[in-house]
């Protein structure tokens, strides 16, 4: 009696993992990132400097100063009126945005803030910082 053996349970966990909006890779404005505070980043105790909300904080990464999201008192678009400066880091997803070019942005640029960031949030370094090492 041959036996099947087979291993038919072809299993594909391999995730593509998208982001909600196709970010851009490159913008302009990737000159204005500062390198990150020799503190870090705090997340847990990020608060709006303008209204003191902890909701849905962004971090300029400019000079660093957290303001609310657009959904809470878009005291982070004030903050982008008034300084011009445009690259912010989301504290909720680790996501950054420029407001001049209107978009996601993803470059290798902004992976040390990601990191300060990742690092506030969950205790180990952002999973981008592995893939830099091989240069
Ligand atoms: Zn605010
Ligand atoms: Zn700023
Ligand atoms: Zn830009």
């Amino acid at each position: 009696m041959a036996q099947e053996s087979s291993l038919n349970g072809h299993r594909n966990e391999d995730q593509v993992v998208l982001f909600p909006v196709v970010p851009l890779l490159e913008c302009p404005h990737l000159e204005q990132v500062e390198p990150v505070p020799e503190q870090g980043l705090n997340v847990h105790e990020a608060r709006c400097a303008n209204c003191n909300s902890a909701n849905e904080p962004w971090c300029c990464l400019n000079c660093y100063t957290v303001t609310c999201s657009r959904h809470v008192n878009g005291h982070a678009i004030n903050h982008f009126e008034q300084t011009l400066h445009c690259m912010t880091l989301s504290f909720s997803d680790l996501s950054v945005w420029c407001y001049a070019c209107n978009a996601y942005i993803h470059n290798p640029i902004l992976i040390p803030a990601k990191d300060a960031a990742h690092r506030s949030k969950f205790g180990i370094p952002h999973p981008e910082v592995e893939l830099q090492r091989d240069g």
